[in-house]
């Protein structure tokens, strides 16, 4: 990190992220003071050299800057106090992603790696991982990191051959000033995460951010899907800044990345050619996917990569655990944990990925239930709910749907496959996507999604005995 030799800096919030900035301060010298709310959290720091110190004995007048977790707030419901008090000590206010800048704008041009930046309200987990899948295929040097996997300053040190793909979400966004992403991705803007923000305008512009230093070298991939997301693009490409490229999962475009029922179109300079398909891809399914894979393609083909090629590398994308994850057969049943669905507008991309669905779903529910889902329902063979909001999902689907009250997960796994197995229908699936927080049963979604995978693994051990 350049330029903090021998200068104070707060760190508050030492997640991974936090602990990897007080590692990187001290490292380059800086003299760091750290905090977090949280009792084990700080006890972390002992026999560090990032000592550990309640923020009113900070040396505010002679602290150069702040740096805080992205999970505190700047704005909403109200600043922080500790953001409150370094605005008022004249602070600067930073996240771990500007340091990572920092260092990569002092480096000199043909030292400097390359740098991919995707964000959105959904998919980004998805797209960043992808784009890296790809580019690793490709025989590309790449690291992935930022709000997935590695923190940025936890990434190995800047090779100029090299290119870094990192998950921004909008608070690390928030805390970003001068990163410039050779490439970087908006895919979606959902207002229903508008969380810190207040309101759509602040989160909006949050999210545009990520085009904030790019130049006409820089390529911005923008998902034209929603309302929001193509009046970003239409901006985009009025400031005529970076080449933007529109992608799209639904709608046929003049210029851009699209897919159209699985098939991938690419017309990147006047002719329309059709790069291949992802109907069959294992852990790429469903529409909402494809409008990754169609952002993750046009990044791709920025660095090298032909359309046709990064289509036949994300037909063998692993996917990321919990988010559509094919688990396992038991006969001719298809199981799929999507246990990342906690909530209604989740699921829906779930039902919308499959036919013929055995859906388990339930847990602690959230505001307005899965009313927004019956209209599905004729995909949904029988529902099977579970945990505290199994009443109200009754009450909310029934004459929609054949309800099944399970109560907990084992027994739902149970019923659901022995409906599915004696069903006449031909590719019969078994889905947990529970629209719902699981802290009613379980510690969280991942131990849910740990669970249905054992429970899956049971099943098909004993082929088929459960039912
Ligand atoms: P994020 O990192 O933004 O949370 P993930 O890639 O982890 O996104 O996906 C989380 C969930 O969001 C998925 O399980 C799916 O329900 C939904 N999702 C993924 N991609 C999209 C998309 N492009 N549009 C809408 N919803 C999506």
């Amino acid at each position: 990190i350049p330029d903090v030799k021998r200068k104070n800096v707060g760190v508050f919030g030492l997640g991974v992220s936090g602990i990897a900035t007080c590692e990187a301060l001290v490292a380059s010298g800086a003299r760091v003071y750290s905090f977090d709310e949280n009792r084990e959290a700080r006890d972390k720091t002992s026999d560090t050299e990032y000592r550990c110190e309640h923020p009113k004995n900070w040396p505010w007048k002679e602290m150069d800057f702040l740096v805080v977790s992205p999970g505190v707030p700047l704005t909403h419901p109200k600043p922080h106090t500790i953001v409150r008090k370094a605005r008022m000590e004249n602070v600067p206010v930073i996240g771990d992603t500007e340091l990572f800048a920092r260092a990569l704008n002092k480096l000199d041009k043909r030292a400097r790696p390359r740098i991919v930046g995707v964000t959105g309200s959904n998919g980004k987990s998805t797209t960043t991982a992808l784009i890296g899948h790809i580019l690793k295929q490709a025989g590309e040097d790449v690291y992935v990191g930022g709000n997935i996997g590695e923190a940025v300053l936890s990434l190995p040190a800047f090779a100029s051959d090299a290119i870094y793909v990192l998950e921004l979400s909008s608070f690390q966004l928030d805390l970003t000033e001068t990163l410039r992403l050779d490439a970087a991705v908006f895919l979606n803007l959902s207002p229903d995460h508008i969380e810190r923000h207040g309101d759509v305008a602040g989160y909006l512009r949050s999210k545009k951010r990520i085009f904030t230093n790019q130049t006409k070298e820089d390529l911005a991939v923008i998902g034209v899907d929603d309302d929001y997301a193509q009046s970003v693009c239409t901006e985009l490409m009025a400031r005529d800044a970076a080449e933007v490229l529109p992608v799209s999962s639904g709608s046929a475009l003049g210029r851009g990345v699209y897919a159209l029922d699985g098939k991938f179109y690419c017309n990147l300079d006047g002719k329309t050619l059709l790069a291949g398909d992802l109907e069959n891809a294992r852990s790429l399914r469903g529409p909402h996917n494809w409008q990754n894979a169609a952002a993750a393609i046009a990044v791709c083909e920025k660095f090298g990569v032909p359309p046709a090629l990064a289509v036949k590398s994300a037909q063998r994308f692993e996917g990321l655990s919990h988010r559509l994850e094919d688990v396992g057969r038991n006969g001719k049943v298809l199981y799929i944990n999507d246990s990342k669905a906690t909530n209604a507008d989740a699921t829906a991309r779930a039902l919308a990925a499959f036919d013929n669905i055995f859906w388990i779903a339930g847990g602690k529910p959230k505001e307005g239930g899965v009313e927004s889902l019956k209209p599905m329902m004729d995909r949904v063979h029988s529902v099977y709910l579970i945990g505290e909001a199994a009443a109200q999902f009754e009450e909310q689907l029934r004459g929609s749907v054949h309800c099944v009250l399970c109560g907990d997960l084992e027994k739902a796994v149970a019923a659901a496959s022995a409906d599915a197995l004696k069903s006449d229908k031909a590719n019969p699936v078994v889905l947990l996507s529970p629209a719902c927080a699981s802290y009613d049963q379980f510690k969280s979604f991942v131990e849910r999604g740990d669970k249905f995978r054992d429970l899956v693994a049971d099943l098909s051990s004993t082929n088929g005995e459960a039912a």
